[in-house]
């Protein structure tokens, strides 16, 4: 049984209109999701509609968590696309479940690249819904037809799509969900959406620009009513400590006695004040994400943060009693050689000398769509066979010299591959996430190991119908300086 404070109990009487929220994934993801959370409260503050939630873990994604009804008896499905992996969930769900209502679906997925999936979900949502009328639309639309050249929806009949985005963040969500979630029990507080930095591998700057941030007084006015609720505050945000008032804001939540916990936290934004901060609103252990061992390759990656940032944010981190770290790295960048991997782990081994505890995530890199690396192949290697065998042992390498002193977690090549097949992919990939089977040998099979082909650049891509607001001659430019 879900231990939950404020879900919606809607009786539900004849001539209601419900919309099934879908999350294909596990529950502690989705209830830590503000837009679903967003969505959910906005649908069943209309009188004639009512909104229940479905997530993987919670009677398989078939039943709902408020009534127990099946997925089939719902008039609209709005499914949640966070991760590509979940396309195979999502399809699985729709299949077993024999809905045949509306089947929408948004999230950062759909923004990137819906063409995988387009056969199975009537309609996506293309960007951030609120303040637009989109959610109206939806819920007044009985087929595909009825939304097709809606702005901000995309169903398979447009050229083009623009995605849409509220201007200013001058609203916060206040009636929220509080379950056990992926931050713990406790209240989301998004403090802004998308990023001020230029990271070249990342789509939060592609897909989520402009950078905006909420004003610090809203968002402590939305924490206030939780006191006595919750002891705990998620700040979520891509880059939470770029926020220009961070510590005005956890300033004042540490005021009002809540424990404070950022979804990222950026080394170069990490001074004394900051840290003490921090570990006064609870902070334990802490998490710097260099992405790569060398400051060649982070130049190349545009991440903006040296040794010395990382170094000096764990010097900082341990003399305010912070005793555990974790560092995220990638591997399969473009132009990466064994010296990049041994400069990761001597950059492991000097945060080692400064901080007892360090666990280590490494991930291959995906090329995703709308960022300058979207025609890179994957692992970086033009012969991407021989670069599969090479990270395979690259990432032998790195594990066997990095768990002599840290925990050591490093994702599979194959699976990577995998996840760039469905984001770069085109309609051809909807048979095989029809097929249900996640493996590189299905996709083999099935002829579409050539998504993860160097793509020439003059090409026209798959998800260039999508209107970012970016200029493709600006990713041709970075792309082009880095090869
Ligand atoms: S700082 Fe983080 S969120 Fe911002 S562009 Fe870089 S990787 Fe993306």
């Amino acid at each position: 049984m879900l231990k939950e404070d404020n879900p919606f109990l809607k009786a539900w009487r004849k001539g209601l209109k419900s919309v099934a929220l879908v999350y294909p994934n596990r529950y502690v993801g989705g209830i830590s999701n503000i837009g679903l959370q967003y969505i959910y409260a906005e649908i069943n503050s209309r009188e004639d509609f009512v909104c229940e939630r479905f997530y993987l873990d919670v009677f398989n994604g078939l039943r709902s968590v408020e009534s127990g009804r099946s997925l089939k008896d719902f008039d609209i499905a709005f499914f949640s696309l966070q991760y590509e992996e979940d396309y195979f969930k999502a399809v699985r769900i729709l299949k077993k479940s024999g809905f045949k209502g509306l089947k929408v679906a948004g999230g950062p997925c759909c923004m990137l690249n819906p063409k995988p999936i387009l056969r199975f979900f009537d309609a996506f949502v293309i960007g951030e819904v609120e303040n637009s009328r989109v959610i109206d639309y939806i819920l007044e639309a009985k087929s595909k037809e009825d939304l097709a050249g809606i702005e901000g929806i995309y169903t398979g009949l447009e050229d083009r799509v623009r995605r849409i985005k509220p201007k200013k963040l001058d609203f916060h969500l206040k009636q929220q969900i509080i379950g056990e979630g992926a931050y713990g029990r406790c209240v989301l507080l998004e403090v802004g959406r998308g990023c001020v930095r230029h990271c070249r591998f990342c789509v939060v700057r592609q897909i989520y620009s402009p950078p905006r941030w909420r004003d610090v007084k809203l968002l402590l006015e939305v924490a206030e009513a939780y006191k006595g609720v919750v002891n705990k505050i998620a700040l979520i945000a891509p880059s939470v400590s770029d926020h220009p008032k961070i510590k005005e804001l956890i300033a004042g939540l540490v005021e009002m006695g809540f424990m404070v916990s950022p979804s990222s936290i950026r080394a170069d934004t990490v001074d004394d004040e900051l840290m003490e901060l921090l570990v006064a609103g609870g902070l334990k252990s802490f998490t710097i994400a260099p992405e790569a061992g060398s400051e060649r390759l982070r130049e190349i990656l545009k991440k903006g943060i040296s040794e010395e940032d990382v170094l000096n944010a764990a010097k900082i981190a341990r003399e305010k009693g912070i005793m555990s770290v974790k560092l995220y790295f990638m591997i399969g960048l473009p132009t990466e050689t064994e010296e990049d991997i041994h400069e990761m782990i001597e950059l492991v081994r000097k945060v080692r000398e400064i901080i007892p505890k360090v666990s280590v995530s490494i991930n291959p890199l995906v090329p995703k769509p709308h960022t300058p690396f979207q025609w890179l192949p994957y692992t970086g290697f033009k012969n991407v066979r021989e670069g599969m065998i090479e990270l395979n042992r690259r990432s032998k390498l790195i594990r066997k010299e990095l768990s002599k002193m840290a925990e050591v977690s490093i994702e599979k090549v194959d699976s990577f591959a995998l996840q760039t097949i469905l984001s770069r992919g085109e309609e051809d990939v909807a048979d095989l996430i029809d097929m249900g089977r996640a493996t590189l040998k299905a996709a083999e099979k099935l002829g579409l190991l050539k998504y993860l082909e160097e793509i020439p650049v003059d090409r026209v891509l798959p998800w260039d119908f999508i209107d970012h607001g970016y200029k493709k001659e600006r990713l041709i430019k970075e792309f082009e300086a880095i090869m």
